[in-house]
């Protein structure tokens, strides 16, 4: 009997740097490449939009296919299944007697239920399953503190790092995957078959960039990002910016389903600081993955107060509304504040908005309308392309003041911000048409809150 390993993939859809998988493909004869569409993830929420949006689910399927067209050519295949990943791993693990089940380890409470519930069902058949942590530049053995000492203040846990941490090399793909003859591969779903009577997203026209899943587009965009437009070198001057494909990486869709490992971005900044320039913009791209580590690890170190309203603070002062007439002004970019309504527009068009529009939508909602931080946060998590738990609902707490930001009551003064990042207006009539014909100055005028 050939020795056989189920891979899950999760938010790991690639087969660079996958300790994982390339473990499973040397440790056993056969391998079972699966992936698990978990139909609790599309499920209708409350607040009356699906927890995982149109936009995402259109990219986690394209990152699927991809996988699985990169799987082939190595020989190997992918099994898709729709259900629930405790009960149909169990399954696959007894039917197919594999020794062992091999995944990529999460952070938060969704995703570790998941984890120990799949854990639980293969016990009874006597199969093991090994946990492997792939989405970070650091890896948490290698912190140089236990992560419940994790530093409440970034700068400390960044300067903590660098000094002590090392990043491990990436590992290489796997030369060939074999699986087991006789297996059935299922096509993949179709949209409305996860989110019901759904038909593909259209994306507007005026997007910043025309994002596609898959590990082929994630280490594509890297090569046009670096290499071939040569952005790196200016990332510190332009990551403000609003308009366009280039100001910033976009990598952030990718990270979040794991189709480029954060680890490979870091090796390819190295070399092009070897072989183009070093200087603050290819340091900053940097700095801004350990944020990203920073938050998988307050999301690691806080569990469930993450998405409490109290946030990780243990905040029980602040008072929120409920307010669904301002929520919906706000989804709808139909608040009168034409740098909040533009960003918006953008969102819901799209499934992207910038770093700077996000802290500034984020801000309206919690600091001006008062409206319940985690209603945004919800939208943001049906809404964004790149959603990432961690990233999303730790920087929701920070912006909304519950979370660990060192400065008390920050806030953002939405017409000060607008006429920064946006001084002609460009980015707001981009997205707001009907303010095309209007004079700059007028634009600017209406961002002054009505207190
Ligand atoms: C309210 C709010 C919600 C957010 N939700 C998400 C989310 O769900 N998923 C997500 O990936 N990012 C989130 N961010 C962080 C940030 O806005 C995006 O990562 C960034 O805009 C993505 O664009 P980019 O890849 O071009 O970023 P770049 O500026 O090119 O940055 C490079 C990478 O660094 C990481 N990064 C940059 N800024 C941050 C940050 N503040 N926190 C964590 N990582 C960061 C991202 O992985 C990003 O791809 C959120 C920020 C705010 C204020």
């Amino acid at each position: 009997m050939p020795k056989r390993i189920i891979y899950w993939f999760r938010n790991d859809l690639r087969l660079h740097d996958n300790e994982g998988f390339l473990k499973a493909t040397q440790d056993a004869d056969e391998v079972l490449p699966v992936y698990i569409f978990d139909t609790r993830q599309f499920r209708d929420l409350s607040l009356g939009f699906p927890k995982t949006g149109l936009f995402r689910t259109q990219f986690l399927l394209e990152a699927v296919q991809n996988l699985r067209d990169n799987l082939r050519k190595k020989g190997g295949n992918l099994l898709i299944f729709k259900g629930k990943p405790e009960s149909i791993i169990a399954n696959l693990a007894r039917e197919w007697q594999a020794e062992a089940v091999f995944t990529s380890k999460e952070a938060t409470q969704e995703e570790t239920e998941v984890e120990s519930a799949v854990s639980k069902n293969l016990k009874i058949h006597n199969v093991d399953i090994e946990l492997f942590w792939t989405a970070t530049l650091y890896h948490p053995r290698d912190l140089p503190f236990w992560v419940s000492r994790l530093p409440d203040v970034f700068t400390e846990f960044r300067k903590s790092v660098e000094r002590q941490s090392k990043i491990r090399a990436t590992y290489p793909e796997p030369a060939t995957v074999t699986v087991p003859a006789g297996l059935t591969f299922e096509k993949l779903p179709e949209i409305y078959e996860l989110i019901l009577f759904s038909q593909p997203p259209i994306s507007d026209p005026r997007r910043a960039l025309s994002f596609k899943g898959g590990e082929t587009e994630a280490l594509r965009r890297l090569d046009d990002y670096f290499w071939q437009k040569d952005q790196l070198r200016y990332y510190k001057e332009t990551r403000n910016e609003l308009l366009g494909a280039d100001y910033s990486s976009k990598f952030s869709a990718w990270l979040a389903l794991g189709c480029i490992s954060p680890r490979r971005i870091y090796e390819e900044v190295k070399r092009y600081e070897a072989n183009r320039i070093s200087n603050d913009s290819t340091y900053w791209l940097v700095f801004e993955l350990i944020w990203r580590d920073y938050f998988r690890f307050v999301g690691l170190k806080y569990g469930t107060r993450l998405f409490k309203v109290t946030g990780i603070k243990n905040d029980f002062k602040t008072r929120w509304n409920h307010r669904q007439d301002l929520f919906q002004q706000w989804v709808n970019g139909q608040t009168g504040v034409p740098f909040i309504d533009a960003n918006m527009r953008e969102l819901q068009l799209t499934g992207f908005m910038s770093n700077r529009g996000r802290q500034n939508v984020a801000s309206f909602l919690t600091k001006d309308l008062g409206v319940d931080w985690t209603w945004g946060a919800a939208y943001f998590e049906s809404q964004l392309i790149d959603y990432d738990v961690c990233s999303n609902w730790g920087n929701w707490n920070y912006v909304a003041g519950v979370g660990n930001d060192p400065r008390e009551n920050r806030y953002f003064n939405i017409h000060t911000q607008a006429t920064r990042y946006d001084q002609q207006a460009l980015y707001m009539k981009h997205w707001l048409p009907e303010l095309a014909d209007l004079p700059t100055d007028k634009i600017h005028a209406k961002n002054h809150i009505q207190k």
